[in-house]
């Protein structure tokens, strides 16, 4: 009886593998019917100056949309791109539509509005990564409003290749955000070498600054390390006003997050925070 219950955990245990290996290559052929059905869209969440809470600009955050699940959450959906190679063909398209968007509100006559967009580090290791870019950014000759933030974890394997990346979308005009600071392991050595523009502080930090001492005074050493090193720091999952106030008075230059604005549709952000 015990060989026969072990017998039918095991058949358990593979029926649920041939599941989820079966539902993988269902959610692999979806992706690719998505880029090349137009399901994506980029969601736009606001940025504010931390002191004036004035509109500094938008990050656009990807979404699919599924014919039968609807909304599809980028936490889902970004592993799989990466690990398919996909994320090339879909990194491309971000930006594209990035900068569509920010012309767009240019000719709307909104000056000085620029838009991140988020790039992979499997993005950043593809050989013809920056002559994309160059093809894209390089007839404004550096006057358009594209940014690009990258996540601090991945920038530090194969930081010279990645530092020379960087550096070229700045000469392209493009500022650099690095994304989710404080979760990697950047060496102060690298950090000073990096050119960036601003730290983003991930929000695991953010949400324990109202409860936690530890937290202040980390958030206040991050604060002053950019500062000196000609960084601006902006703070992502801001959720309640004591959060908000905290980052002001630790010089935070910069807030995002759900307390201020939601990642919305381009319609809906412009009637939200461009009319
Ligand atoms: P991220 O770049 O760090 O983006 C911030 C994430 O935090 C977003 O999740 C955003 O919706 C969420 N968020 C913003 N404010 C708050 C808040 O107050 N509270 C909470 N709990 N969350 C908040 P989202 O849109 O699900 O994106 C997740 C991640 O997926 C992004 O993290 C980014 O790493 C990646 N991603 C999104 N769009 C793209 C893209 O176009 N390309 C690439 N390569 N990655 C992308
Ligand atoms: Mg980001
Ligand atoms: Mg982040
Ligand atoms: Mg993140």
């Amino acid at each position: 009886a015990e060989a026969k219950a072990r017998d039918r955990s095991v058949q358990a245990f593979t029926d649920e593998a041939r599941r989820r290996a079966a539902r993988r290559v269902e959610l692999e052929r979806e992706l690719r019917d998505a880029a090349e059905n137009e399901q994506f869209e980029l969601f736009l969440q606001p940025k504010f100056e931390s002191a004036s809470r004035r509109l500094s600009g938008a990050e656009a955050l990807i979404r699919w949309r599924h014919p039968q699940r609807g909304l599809v959450s980028p936490a889902e959906f970004i592993p799989v791109l990466e690990e398919t190679g996909l994320i090339v063909d879909v990194g491309a398209w971000v930006r594209r539509r990035g900068l569509e968007i920010s012309r767009r509100w240019r000719d709307m006559g909104i000056a000085g509005l620029r838009i991140a967009v988020n790039v992979s580090v499997q993005e950043l290791r593809q050989q013809n990564f920056v002559a994309g870019c160059t093809e894209l950014l390089a007839p404004a000759g550096g006057d358009h409003d594209l940014d690009f933030e990258i996540t601090e974890s991945m920038l530090m394997d194969d930081i010279h290749q990645n530092i020379g990346v960087l550096q070229a979308l700045r000469d392209l005009g493009s500022r650099i955000a690095i994304d989710d600071f404080g979760t990697g392991y950047s060496s102060l050595n690298y950090l000073s070498r990096l050119p960036a523009d601003s730290l983003k502080i991930d929000r695991s930090f953010v949400a324990l600054l109202a409860q936690s001492p530890d937290t202040v005074s980390l958030v206040t050493n991050i604060v002053n390390l950019a500062h000196s090193l000609g960084l601006r720091v902006v703070a992502e999952g801001v959720e309640d006003e004591e959060q908000a106030k905290l980052l002001r008075l630790l010089r935070c230059d910069e807030v995002q997050g759900f307390l201020l604005g939601r990642p919305l549709p381009l319609e809906d952000f412009e009637r939200s925070f461009l009319a």
